[in-house]
């Protein structure tokens, strides 16, 4: 490749407060044109567009989601930018995403941490996206300082538990006062949030002017690799702009001269990668870097993810003829879970009230009364599971069926599961 593109590219031009949705012509990361699609799911509504159970169905957008590849510097994206206000409607309200997982995930990171970058008693530690400031309560905990940035109201949460949080998106201007209160970061964390965040250039520059000179920025991101091992086509909505690899990451970060030092793949979200990274020369770069980097230039190449995409297109097909055979013998099918991957694979797979007749959350939720997002499969709370004992419950959150299935027979199910990823089948819930 002759062209290094080491320059920044030219600021982008943005969805936010555009009033329309800005189509990718060039690489978010790299500006390069070379962009090829890896997998076009049609167009999706956006998942929290859910109208009242009852309402007659109004005009409503839809958005293309297609995937495409940078081939200088392989960052996988949305072919679509969505402006911010479609996607997060003021009315949509705020909800804890905080689950054991999340919570075991955020106890492991802080002892990480600590094991390979001692951090000195006054260390300062800041989340980017701290939600209920649940992250950075493991550090508070063990006596460093804390400092959360949030956007939503749940940063009162975390306010009342004790961490400083200020009520800000992440920009510049919320680097300034973080570091005008308390001083510069020695670790600054961005878990879940960095493939969300729209001008990733001014992102990481205001990441810089907050991090002290030796200190480490760490993000965990829904990986790449994971998401075609095993089939998670069904998160890819207009939220997530970027599914990184370590390899794309790494090309992103380097552009602003920070150093991946260390990686590793963790649980979270159905497979993530927790990536640290610090000012160039600063730390070794560690062992655990080279293979992941090796395996992604073996698994994520442009013939993989073409059979990536042969194989997503296989298991539509597949679930819709389970689901024939299904509803041929006249079997009831309730979804269980309406997270925003639901709404991909339903609308994806073209689930309808005909084939599925409704979803069920867990009570609380406030997609209770709704529909779900394109369909008018309504949604209802969990208890209809064991009152109404349909012959079959579709796993909609199949990433966590593992978890899920003995749950739901302890609570009374007596049906069978359909797991509809990564190979559609039927599942009496005992590991068969
Ligand atoms: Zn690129």
């Amino acid at each position: 490749m002759t062209d290094e593109r080491r320059g920044r590219p030219a600021p982008p031009k943005l969805a936010a407060g555009s009033k329309g949705s800005v189509v990718v012509e060039r690489c978010q990361a790299c500006d390069s044109p070379d962009l090829v699609s890896v997998l076009f799911l049609g167009f999706l509504p956006p998942v929290n567009t859910m109208p009242p159970v009852g309402s007659r169905p109004e005009q409503q957008p839809m958005y293309p989601a297609q995937v495409l590849r940078c081939r200088h510097c392989e960052l996988v994206q949305l072919g679509l930018i969505v402006y911010p206000t479609v996607l997060f409607p003021p009315s949509f309200p705020y909800t804890s995403g905080t689950t054991k997982i999340l919570r075991e995930n955020f106890a492991d990171l802080r002892a990480e941490v600590e094991a390979l970058y001692p951090l000195g008693r006054d260390a300062l530690v800041v989340d980017i996206g701290s939600n209920d400031g649940t992250l950075l309560g493991n550090f508070l905990a063990a006596g460093y300082r804390v400092h959360g940035i949030e956007p939503t109201e749940a940063g009162k949460i975390a306010r009342e538990a004790g961490v400083p949080t200020l009520t800000a998106f992440f920009d510049r201007t919320a680097a300034d006062t973080v570091v005008r209160e308390s001083g510069r970061a020695q670790v600054i964390t961005a878990t879940n949030v960095f493939a969300h965040m729209e001008d990733i250039h001014s992102v990481i520059d205001a990441v810089l002017s907050l991090l002290a000179d030796d200190g480490l920025f760490i993000t965990e991101s829904h990986y790449l690799l994971s998401l075609v091992e095993t089939l998670q086509y069904d998160t890819i909505y207009h939220e997530h702009l970027r599914h990184y690899s370590l390899t794309s990451l790494r090309h992103l970060l380097a552009m602003h001269d920070l150093e991946v030092v260390h990686a590793r793949r963790i649980p979270t979200h159905g497979g993530s990668i927790r990536v640290y990274a610090a000012r160039r020369g600063r730390y070794p770069v560690r062992d655990s870097v080279a293979p992941v980097l090796e395996r992604e230039a073996r698994e994520l190449t442009e013939d993989a993810l073409a059979g990536f995409r042969r194989r997503v297109v296989q298991a539509k097909l597949e679930l819709l003829a389970l689901l024939r055979t299904l509803r041929a013998d006249g079997a009831r099918i309730y979804g269980i879970g309406a997270p925003s991957r639901a709404s991909t694979l339903i609308n994806y797979v073209g689930l309808d009230d005909g084939i599925l007749d409704c979803v069920l959350e867990i009570p609380g939720s406030y997609k209770i009364g709704k529909y779900v997002p394109g369909t008018l499969i309504p949604v209802f709370a969990e208890a209809r599971l064991y009152t109404d004992q349909p012959e079959y419950a579709l796993l909609l959150s199949w990433h966590i069926a593992d978890e899920l299935m003995p749950k739901l027979r302890a609570n009374g199910f007596k049906g069978r599961f359909v797991l509809p990823l990564p190979v559609p089948r039927v599942s009496d819930g005992s590991g068969g």
